[in-house]
């Protein structure tokens, strides 16, 4: 003699019938599981040219702004390397110090020289641990708060002092990013990089390209400490602070 339960319907529980099922809502995992898609893709690119060395002197440093004149479509910023108590400063917004020391810092600053900052130390294109860097919209529009859309390319010059020489070392750096990309964008950043690069090549303290490496700050470590500025410079052949150009002291 056959079973009951063998004649059930498929999908029918034992004891219920389908009405009382529907009432209490199934509490079996069903086969797929339907699941709403979130997504954020953030896009962020930079391009930095070869360093220029520059003759050292007091007007060197007070150039850099004129050498994004006729490039710059807003107003160009300067922004200093950052000071000794800043320098866990990061734009990263779930690490309230270091974001705090990032906004303490930067809230002077234009939005568009703020975009700048958050697209070119994400992408370690800049790093205000000793650069100095001179900053405006190169191309491209603005939103209504004043902030360059995705595709708007911001840039200009960023400036070290040679560790080993005194000398002041210049390079072109320009980026773009955002919530898209768009093919172009690469393009027009490379032909901005190219005419800032000739910008500041035709400086009067220009003496031509050079192949240093990038520097690297002391991570953690302590290396000679600039008496001036209290940088601390990670590498042992170090006569030159990299952040303020200042003559290190050996004891
Ligand atoms: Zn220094």
């Amino acid at each position: 003699m056959p079973l009951d339960f063998l004649k059930r319907k498929k999908g029918e529980l034992p004891g219920a019938t389908p009405a009382a099922a529907a009432a209490t809502g199934s509490v079996v995992l069903p086969e797929e599981v339907v699941a709403q898609e979130y997504q954020l893709k953030l896009y962020y690119a930079g391009k930095s040219s070869e360093g220029v060395r520059m003759k050292t002197g007091p007007g060197a440093m007070g150039e850099l702004p004129s050498m994004l004149v006729g490039l710059a479509k807003s107003e160009i910023e300067v922004v200093e390397p950052l000071p000794i108590e800043f320098s866990q400063a990061t734009p990263t917004i779930a690490r309230p110090s270091e974001a705090m020391q990032w906004l303490n810092a930067h809230h002077v600053h234009s939005p568009i020289t703020r975009h700048a900052l958050v697209v070119l130390e994400s992408i370690d294109a800049v790093d205000l641990a000793f650069d100095t860097f001179v900053c405006s919209l190169l191309e491209g529009e603005i939103d209504t708060s004043g902030y360059p859309e995705y595709n708007a390319v911001v840039g200009g010059v960023a400036a070290h002092w040679d560790e080993a020489t005194g000398d002041m070392v210049c390079r072109a750096v320009v980026g773009w990013g955002g919530r898209g990309v768009r093919g172009d964008t690469d393009r027009i950043g490379a032909k901005l990089l190219a005419e800032l690069l000739t910008n500041i090549l035709a400086s009067q303290y220009a003496l031509g390209l050079t192949a240093i490496d990038r520097p690297v700050p002391a991570a953690g470590r302590v290396g000679l400490v600039c008496a001036h500025c209290g940088f601390a410079s990670a590498h042992e052949r170090a006569f030159y602070c990299l952040k303020c150009g200042m003559r290190l002291l050996r004891g």
